[in-house]
């Protein structure tokens, strides 16, 4: 037994790993005993029944994890010479190039079972030039483009059209069975468009309205239910022709404005297999032309929203049609996800596989030959990923279980790569245990903590205070639930259809700093380099506390190959009947 499997069944234990995170359901056995006192030969055998023999594995191949290793990567990813790493171009290349000479080096086989080490993305840019047009109660609207309304078709033709529409007020147009929520209540969408309200219902508490209810889509933060994206997809589902999501700066956190930009430009996406379940339109209205549409239409505004908190909420059919022409511009581009693989060890689990991702794509050179290095965002995570492969390939028998290395394109686009797989998965999605993603990681020394992005979701956090507590370490629950950033990364996109995700931040408690410092460099950070060129390597980083990270994330993943129990959405998470759902068709 090596020193290190000594110590770390007892430090599971200690008052410091449970004081900010108190467990959420049953995990291993460790988790089971608390507060006991346990013969130390228990503890010895406690967290699996060969304990020490794994564990001495573990600590050995996670130390091939260094911060020289790391850095090389990062040096080489974010060096002008790769221009960016913008998707179809020759930064794309040679980043795709650099990978898959690591990947080969380390040992790691093709991950894709054609034999190579990539896999094609077909990405198509569009620039929506849409007009729209309301018909309501004998009056006609006719919003601006882009000040006031954005638009787009995702049916990716030259041109699309939709007329006489009946416009339907829907809410916050959320169906979750874990909350027996549903504001459709059956109403028929077939040839009508949606207006719907962006964000979470806010449902108040019911002993203090001044707050949300905590046990309804989680109080104040955010979940799915309340992303725009989300909207759009379950009007999708339930036939309509259109969703319009009324903007509110209050809740949706921006401005007008940025919706403008966003939609208003060049946008990416990735073929459908079938457009046609596609909303014709997805839309987005600000406030005013929204309030326009409810006064023309005989309701007031406020007393709908204030409807649409409640439970009981019924759709509203307004006395009106909406009408959209949009002209689309198109190009097509051809990426890559480079994917590399451990065949598990044991013929009857080799099928099933942990996943790692991280993205390698940034924003490229500018107009003016700045170049977008992408050094923290993402050099940072395709680093760990790299060598997270390594660690695994430095293991003198692999897991049980398979491991792929996926280095995802597009996700400054929107996830594209990472959803570009989730629909064209390599391997089945129902036997993928678990997808752990590595973005945006920390360059400035070791912390005490480690964040958990989206924190309260599923049981791999579990394995995250575990491995933190055997690294004295703690867990620090998601800072910011109310912006969503568990919908902003790659992982997401494995949530999304089921797959339990992890996304993991460097923390802000920094050894010998502050206590402010850590928050205080971050803001920093983001205010000032987050998506520009000065996002390059700075003379103070220090990339120990990253390579803490990246053991911990080997040594989360390593256990779940390994171990009996599979990762799971807790109770009350909204991505819980899609994993259901698809286990179910799996067995059928
Ligand atoms: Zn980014």
């Amino acid at each position: 037994m090596d020193q290190a499997a000594q110590t770390r069944c007892p430090s599971i234990l200690s008052p410091s790993s449970r004081s900010v995170s108190p467990p959420r359901g049953p995990g291993g056995l460790c988790r089971l005993l608390p507060g006991l006192l346990v013969p130390l030969v228990l503890l010895a055998a406690g967290c699996g029944p060969d304990g020490e023999l794994w564990r001495g594995e573990a600590d050995t191949a996670a130390r091939a994890i260094t911060p020289e290793r790391l850095m090389a990567h990062v040096q080489a990813l974010a060096s002008d010479a790769f221009e960016g790493r913008q998707p179809g171009t020759r930064g794309e290349d040679l980043t795709v190039d650099y990978l898959e000479e690591q990947f080969r080096e380390i040992g790691l086989e093709p991950g894709n079972p054609d034999g190579s080490y990539v896999q094609t993305v077909p990405l198509i840019s569009y620039t929506p030039r849409p007009s729209a047009r309301f018909q309501v109660a004998g009056e006609t609207l006719e919003p601006s483009f882009p000040d006031q309304y954005v638009a787009r078709s995702r049916h990716f033709e030259p041109e699309t059209v939709l007329e006489d529409s009946e416009l339907v007020f829907v809410g916050y147009g959320v169906v979750a069975p874990e909350y027996d929520w549903d504001d459709y209540k059956g109403l028929e969408l077939e040839g009508r468009t949606a207006l719907v309200l962006v964000n979470d219902p806010p449902v108040p508490h019911p002993d203090d309205p001044e707050r949300l209810d905590p046990d309804v889509f989680r109080g104040e933060a955010m979940t799915y239910y309340g992303r725009w994206t989300y909207k759009y997809e379950i009007g999708a589902e339930l036939g309509a022709d259109a969703v319009i999501v009324i903007h509110e700066t209050g809740p949706a956190g921006y401005p007008f404005d940025v919706i403008s930009g966003a939609f208003g430009g060049e946008n990416f996406d990735v073929p459908a297999a079938d457009v046609s379940d596609r909303l014709i339109t997805e839309a987005w209205v600000d406030e005013g032309t929204a309030r326009r549409i409810f006064d023309a239409a005989g309701h007031d505004f406020d007393e709908l929203k204030a409807r649409a908190a409640g439970r009981d909420f019924e759709p509203v059919v307004l006395d009106g049609t909406a009408e959209f022409r949009i002209e689309t511009e198109l190009r097509e581009i051809e990426s890559r996800n480079v994917v590399a693989r451990l065949p598990g060890s044991d013929p009857e689990l080799r099928d099933e596989h942990v996943i790692y991702t991280a993205h390698w794509d940034h924003f490229g050179v500018d107009d003016e030959g700045n170049v977008y290095n992408g050094a923290v965002d993402n050099a940072t995570g395709t680093s760990g990923l790299v060598e997270v492969g390594r660690a695994f390939a430095t293991l003198s028998e692999p897991p049980p279980r398979s491991v792929l290395f996926l280095a995802v394109t597009a996700e400054e686009n929107g996830l594209l790569g990472a959803h570009w797989y989730v629909e064209n998965p390599l391997y089945p999605l129902e036997r993928t245990l678990a997808a752990i993603n590595m973005d945006t990681m920390n360059p400035w020394g070791r912390t005490n903590d480690i964040e958990v992005i989206g924190y309260g979701s599923n049981t791999l956090e579990e394995l995250v205070e575990t491995e933190a507590a055997a690294q004295g370490r703690m867990v620090r629950p998601d800072a910011a639930p109310e912006l969503g950033y568990y919908y902003r990364s790659d992982h997401f996109e494995f949530a999304r259809v089921g797959v339990p995700a992890l996304y993991t931040k460097g923390g802000v408690d920094y050894l010998g700093q502050p206590e402010s410092w850590g928050e205080e460099r971050w803001a920093r950070w983001t205010a000032e380099d987050y998506h520009t060129p000065s996002d390059t390597i700075g003379d103070d980083w220090d990339l120990s506390g990253m390579t803490e990270d990246t053991r911990l994330l080997f040594r989360v993943g390593y256990r779940v190959a390994r171990a009996e129990e599979w990762p799971r959405w807790y109770e009350d998470s909204e991505f819980r009947a899609a994993r259901e759902a698809m286990m179910d068709q799996a067995s059928r």
